[in-house]
């Protein structure tokens, strides 16, 4: 969907990199993370505090190849070493259905996914938050609370496109990525905000044993990317583009048609999300998720997922999500002509 915004206003991030450049494995090596790079961190910091979604002084950034490999970074760095089981890795249902694949894809002895967060019983465990929520699109707080409970906040989309901003996030591990806030998925970078110094650390050795530093080539060109929607709103003279005005108008316009579609048919529901003051553009705004919660009413259709693939609507089902087959996930941040044949494709149900 940003692919447009990008496509008009890419001119500004394009950067240009000579065959002699970025050939080390180092990027400060007086930074805990060594293959951090000095742009990319200021260009972070920077966003957030103009964005004013995360706490950012005083917090350690560690860079990931996506926020995929600072999550398992998070779940190295949080396992006690010396355990004689396995710590256990909970999310509220419905939860991102990365979290039980990723956890288990190893058969690690250090931690393992231990299924619902409102089931759990126990004071050691992983807790993974996901606010807003991939995939229902709510905002989410911890469900379990212990001294000896850890937790991990996956704020991937917590920008202005897709909820109201109330406060700045303030977590002890915070994890962040290009591919939802600026569409840059491919580039895979994402980044954590980490309050704990040996925590930062520790993931900090998770990524160098993992993959030994992340891509300097695509870090430079995140923290141009982000330079540019800076810029976009402190210096509005020299780049005319405010990417979250782009991104909160199409995602509005792209809900409101869902919506329509769904009220015709009538075999659909979808979430209902509160309004909420922004502190970043001063409006009063609902919750434009970058995915469709949707829930089959219908008792002839209680598989959703193939009932939509028999109209060709490819979605992923409740089930990978631990909630039922009547549920499904649709995304909603598709190119306009793809989304545009998703919502004609819904109206020929009717
Ligand atoms: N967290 C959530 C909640 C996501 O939805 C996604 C992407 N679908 C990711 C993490 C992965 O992001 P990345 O591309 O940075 O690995």
């Amino acid at each position: 969907m940003f692919e447009s915004f990008w496509r008009a206003n890419g001119e500004e991030a394009t950067i240009v990199i000579p065959g002699w450049q970025t050939m080390s494995y180092f990027s400060d090596v007086s930074n805990l993370c060594w293959f951090l790079e000095p742009e990319f961190a200021k260009q972070i910091r920077r966003l957030h505090g103009l964005v004013g979604n995360a706490v950012v002084e005083d917090r350690h950034i560690v860079v990931g190849t996506g926020s995929t490999q600072l999550f398992q970074a998070a779940l190295y760095a949080l396992s006690p070493s010396d355990a004689l089981q396995p710590i256990p890795v909970i999310s509220a249902v419905p939860y991102y259905s990365s979290y039980p694949a990723v956890t288990d894809f190893l058969h690690s002895g250090l931690f393992r996914w231990a299924g619902d967060a409102n089931a759990f019983q126990g004071e050691n465990y992983i807790e993974l938050v996901c606010s807003p929520n991939n995939p229902d699109g709510f905002m989410k707080q911890a469900v379990l609370k212990s001294d000896t409970g850890k937790t991990i906040h996956d704020l991937a989309y917590y920008w202005p496109q897709y909820t109201a901003i109330s406060s700045p996030a303030n977590h002890d591990i915070m994890l962040f990525t290009a591919s939802k806030s600026t569409g840059h998925a491919g580039t895979r970078v994402g980044w954590a905000l980490v309050k704990d110094q040996e925590i930062a650390k520790r993931m900090t050795k998770y990524i160098e044993l993992n993959s030994l530093g992340v891509s300097k080539d695509s870090q430079l060109r995140a923290a141009k990317i982000l330079k540019v929607i800076s810029d976009g709103y402190e210096f509005p003279n020299s780049i005319d583009a405010k990417f979250f005005d782009f991104g909160r108008n199409h995602m509005r316009n792209r809900w409101e048609r869902l919506r329509e579609v769904v009220r015709e048919t009538g075999i659909f529901s979808l979430p209902e999300f509160p309004s909420e003051d922004c502190s970043f553009t001063g409006d009063r705004t609902s919750s434009f998720p970058a995915f469709a919660w949707v829930k089959c009413e219908w008792e002839n259709a209680q598989d959703c997922a193939a009932f939509l693939k028999s109209y060709n609507i490819l979605t992923r089902s409740g089930k990978h999500f631990g909630a039922g087959l009547n549920y499904a996930r649709v995304s909603m941040l598709d190119r306009d002509e793809t989304f545009d044949v998703f919502i004609q494709r819904l109206y020929s149900i009717k």
